[in-house]
């Protein structure tokens, strides 16, 4: 039984008890992530004809694969009683909770080459769909359009608060030398049991933002970079998040994927001695988008012709954002030869992959939005897509005078030192913030740079404590800042769970209105629950378990 199956059976649920202690070993250890696997050379074979994705084939291999599958921790836990066909379990890696992960195999797998803003509707479908059921989600991808995907998906998914990790492989996964393996393993570690709230690409031991990726090599197994922007992690001798730079939605509003794309949008490469009609041609309608893939930082030729082309097109309404050749750097308007094309209605793209831009169009253009407004948009930074405009240096705890005075009577100066010990203390002065509804408090720590997600020793966050007191206000406060709903403590409870346990109504609505979920064994547990509370006549803690998503039909077996 889950605690919080513990926690509703107590009287007043006024505080956790030893009852924790008794928590089932067996199921609180475990994720699961969904492996949407869609092709790529990753799980292909050579038929004869050169390399083409196998149907029905990876699960098999997988379940073969000790590294990527534990048989006896399945048998042992009934695994396959307890989730869907096609899951398997990674073996239990440190101290963390161990994977599971199920397979739902796209047919007909594609090369990626073959793949439309179509399949990425359908990918976001499914995210959309197996949501709730799941920690985190990869998806497995041919690498040739993978940047395409990535970025295509970090702008359809709304206010997404769980990972979503694109991968794949340069050499598929039954070559003995292959980088699929370590690939999938990495992704699926990383989907699982950390709360990365982005869509992201996962590679040769790095973890990037989606959409700030390129393929720069067919043959390297180190085949993408994010020329802008450093890695969100590195999987080395440690794994290392730098949390600084994931990005959270700070917002209540939920996950919702939007799947209108617009198809009418292009890549124009200027070229020396480009020709007019040429341009021309390209700009026609029903073009309705184009990136301009400009010379170094965003200048083109200053031929009226050309200009003329574009501001006519502009004027007609096709938004045109400039972005650079180079692989590295941003368009400014440094040079005349630049000024010239802003004259002209185009927009700057600052340091966008060209795989962003244009999947970052096809969004924007399916809005029902008026031309000025999706212009707006496309010159906003929706997910970190672009590097924004530099306001100083962040403050860092280590700037804090409290820090340096604690620090000082420990006898420690240096810079990283500092960071420890802020790191130790901030959480827990953001919980005894949280408990207090001290919101000024929360603020102040927020911006010294703080992240108000990170857990105390217990595991347990500001979102949590809020959500024990009750603090709608503290809970709405930090829900703003980004402060996950997903979060587990030591126990494995989750803010949603503090709430339902301490019966706060309103924190339960909130929190429900903002994503947070029970997961798939404490479904089973309320289910059993709420029997018991309707056989006690205790009318409080159905209606508390009903505003925590539980169906009373569905559960129960009533009708
Ligand atoms: N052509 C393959 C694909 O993109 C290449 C790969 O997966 O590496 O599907």
């Amino acid at each position: 039984m889950s605690s919080l199956g513990q926690a509703l059976s107590r009287s007043r649920l006024s505080r956790p008890d030893a009852i924790r202690a008794l928590k089932s070993p067996l199921y609180e250890l475990e994720v699961s992530v969904l492996v949407i696997y869609t092709g790529g050379t990753i799980g292909m074979k050579d038929s004869g004809g050169g390399l083409k994705p196998e149907p029905n084939a990876l699960y098999k291999f997988l379940h073969t694969l000790p590294i990527l599958h534990d048989e006896q921790y399945a048998e042992d836990t009934k695994l396959y009683e307890r989730y869907p066909e096609f899951t398997l379990v990674l073996p239990l890696s440190k101290q963390k909770p161990r994977v599971v992960y199920t397979i739902l195999e796209y047919s007909p797998l594609l090369d990626s080459s073959n793949m439309t803003p179509d399949d990425w509707a359908k990918i976001g479908k499914d995210i959309e769909k197996y949501y709730e059921q799941y920690n985190g989600f990869v998806v497995l991808h041919g690498t040739d359009t993978m940047a395409y995907t990535a970025s295509a998906l970090s702008f359809m998914c709304e206010n997404l608060r769980k990972p979503v990790i694109v991968t794949g492989s340069q050499v598929p996964i039954y070559e003995l030398r292959n980088d699929g393996r370590d690939n999938l393993l990495g992704a699926l570690l990383l989907a699982g049991q950390y709360i990365i709230p982005e869509v992201c690409l996962y590679f040769y031991q790095k973890l990037y933002r989606g959409n700030r990726v390129t393929k720069v090599d067919a043959e390297s197994f180190d085949a993408f970079t994010s020329p802008n922007l450093r890695p969100l992690a590195s999987l080395e001798v440690d794994i290392k998040i730098d949390w600084d730079i994931v990005l959270r939605p700070e917002t209540l509003d939920k996950f919702t994927v939007s799947t209108e794309l617009n198809s009418n949008v292009g890549v124009l490469r200027l070229f020396p001695g480009i020709t007019t009609d040429t341009v021309k041609a390209f700009l026609q309608p029903p073009m309705n988008g184009i990136v301009l893939e400009t010379y170094g930082c965003g200048n083109a030729p200053e031929r009226p012709d050309l200009l003329d082309e574009i501001k006519k097109a502009s004027d007609r309404g096709v938004i045109i954002i400039n972005c650079t050749q180079c692989l590295r750097g941003t368009v400014k308007a440094t040079y005349e030869t630049g000024h010239k094309l802003y004259d002209a209605g185009v927009i700057a793209g600052g340091d966008m992959t060209p795989e962003a831009a244009l999947s970052k169009l096809s969004y924007v253009l399916a809005k029902d939005l008026s031309t000025e407004e999706k212009k707006k948009m496309m010159s906003q930074i929706l997910r970190g897509e672009m590097t924004g405009d530099l306001v100083g240096p962040k403050r860092s705890l280590s700037d804090s005078r409290f820090i340096q005075v604690i620090a000082k009577s420990l006898s420690s100066s240096c810079k990283e030192e500092l960071d420890a010990i802020g790191d130790a203390l901030t959480p827990s002065l953001a919980c005894a913030a949280a408990k207090v509804g001290d919101i000024e408090a929360l603020e102040a720590i927020r911006k010294m740079g703080s992240d108000l997600s990170m857990a105390d020793y217990d595991g347990r966050t500001p979102l949590h404590i809020a959500a024990c007191e009750g603090h709608l206000k503290v809970v709405e406060y930090l829900l703003s800042k980004g402060a996950t709903v997903y979060a587990r403590d030591r126990f494995g409870d989750t803010p949603l769970c503090s709430a339902v346990s301490f019966r706060h109504k309103d924190v339960v609505k909130l929190l429900r209105k903002t994503g947070a979920h029970f997961s798939r064994d404490e479904m089973v547990d309320a289910g059993m629950k709420l029997r018991s509370l309707a056989e006690s006549g205790d009318l409080e803690g159905l209606e508390i378990l009903q505003l925590a998503g539980v169906e009373v039909a569905r559960t129960t077996g009533c009708e």
